[in-house]
């Protein structure tokens, strides 16, 4: 009697440690894999903050990532099935349990990455997250891309090429603007014709402002907001602003790229979350001559509708409404998820990119967004009638125009019908075209001066 008292608590102490284990161990809520030409990114989503290591082997390339206090389950085993053939980095997924409390993921990886592992404490609606990202291990030349884009032209561009051709938009009044030189041309030699009268010449067009004549690429970043693990503004049918957005700015792209001298950047054209600070980064690696940031949120007020063009403040915002909007935005890198770690090794660069003179930049971002703003106008309900300005993170390149514009509030339900409707998108379009075409008109870009890129 007594010894098997003895046994039992011998037996309970002993299973004691395995049962403390299993209560502390964590459960995965869910896996998602992000492919993209940038990076590809991995989140596990977790209860409790996940413990992991990781190593990379060579030859061939594979990413090791052991995760301590996790047990294998069927929902980190969807990894498997979630990575895509065509993922850029991930050729395959591994799991196994390597030891009674270690849980081992092997990445096999199509081309050597460069890895950066780190978690994210719950934000939003997500709980702890374990985000392995891959980057390429030389970063492709974007403005390379940009021009081997441009020369082999999809299917899809060259159909919006030929029904853009039918519309008389204000894209040919900006070619026409352009390339007209700025030094007058003398009128050809009047043709021998007797007994008429001279032709009276054209009324002149209100001439460009600058006085150099263009015979350089133009080229504009389109940024399409949130994306990947930040979906934005959901509306009420559970319509995600990162989706009407892309739609939006993809569009915009093919647009405006049926100008042969213009070249389009976008941020991201895929589902996948750029940080803030890259966006602007990627505008100013290919020195872009203006920066639209494509939103479309929701406002605390359901009712809340109508289009709205923002521009940055060097100071207060121009109201709470805009404040709170910047607010809003700039914390879309705590959802998206930015490696912290990594982020402090370009603070300084950030905090020098951030403490240049914004006032001509902020006076150009201005004429821009007027330009958009009339005409969205004439699509759609306004919001606001002025462009207001705040503190947006993502509007911060110094010498580039930059605009955000809140196409729509996702939050209103008839606006998310009209966002989701793919011919209210292309008039959103037009409008959008139109603006940046009517600001370039009126604004010529001037010879490009090499300036540091960050
Ligand atoms: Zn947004």
């Amino acid at each position: 009697m007594k010894r098997r008292d003895t046994l039992g608590a011998l037996a309970l102490l002993l299973q004691a440690p395995l049962t403390l284990a299993a209560a502390s161990q964590a459960s995965i809520v869910a896996v998602r894999v992000w492919p993209a030409a940038d990076y590809t990114r991995v989140t596990l989503e977790s209860d409790k903050p996940l413990d992991a290591k990781h190593f990379v082997i060579d030859s061939p390339h594979r990413l090791v990532i052991d995760i301590d206090g996790l047990q294998l389950s069927p929902g980190l085993r969807e990894l498997i099935g979630k990575v895509k053939a065509d993922d850029p980095y991930i050729s395959g997924v591994r799991v196994g349990q390597n030891t009674p409390t270690v849980v081992r993921i092997v990445l096999d990886l199509k081309q050597p990455a460069k890895p950066e592992i780190f978690t994210l404490a719950p934000v939003a609606a997500y709980k702890h997250r374990l985000v392995f990202d891959l980057h390429p291990v030389v970063e492709a030349d974007p403005l390379l891309a940009l021009v081997q884009e441009h020369n082999k032209p999809p299917a899809a561009a060259r159909r919006a090429e030929a029904a853009a051709s039918a519309v008389n938009d204000a894209l040919e009044e900006l070619i026409q603007n352009i390339e007209r030189p700025a030094t007058p041309v003398p009128p050809p030699p009047a043709p021998p014709v007797v007994a008429a009268a001279p032709k009276p010449a054209p009324a002149p067009e209100p001439a460009p402002a600058a006085n150099a004549k263009v015979d350089r690429l133009i080229i504009v970043a389109l940024d399409p907001g949130h994306g990947g693990e930040d979906p934005g503004a959901v509306g009420p049918t559970g319509l995600k602003e990162k989706d009407v957005v892309l739609a939006v700015g993809l569009k915009l792209r093919e647009r405006l790229q049926t100008n042969p001298n213009i070249r389009v950047l976008m941020t991201r054209d895929k589902d996948f979350f750029v940080p803030l600070q890259d966006r602007v980064r990627k505008a100013r690696r290919v020195q872009a001559d203006l920066f639209v940031s494509i939103h479309a949120d929701a406002f605390i007020n359901r009712q809340a509708r109508g289009a709205s063009v923002f521009a940055l403040s060097d100071g207060a915002a121009t109201s709470a409404a805009a404040r709170w909007m910047a607010n809003k935005e700039n914390a879309a890198d705590m959802v998206g998820g930015v490696n912290v770690g990594a982020a402090t090794k370009d603070a300084n660069v950030l905090r020098a990119l951030l403490d240049m003179s914004t006032t001509a930049q902020i006076k150009d971002s201005l004429k821009l967004g007027s330009e958009v703003l009339g005409q969205i106008g004439k699509v759609g309900r306004l919001h606001k009638r002025r462009v207001e300005q705040a503190g947006f993170a993502v509007l911060k390149a110094p010498d580039i125009p930059s605009i955000l514009v809140e196409t729509a509030f996702i939050s209103n339900p008839d606006e998310e019908k009209k966002l989701a409707d793919p011919d209210y998108q292309d008039q959103l379009v037009d409008a959008l075209a139109g603006g940046i075409a009517r600001y370039f008109a009126k604004n010529p870009p001037m010879a490009r001066k090499r300036s540091a890129t960050l």
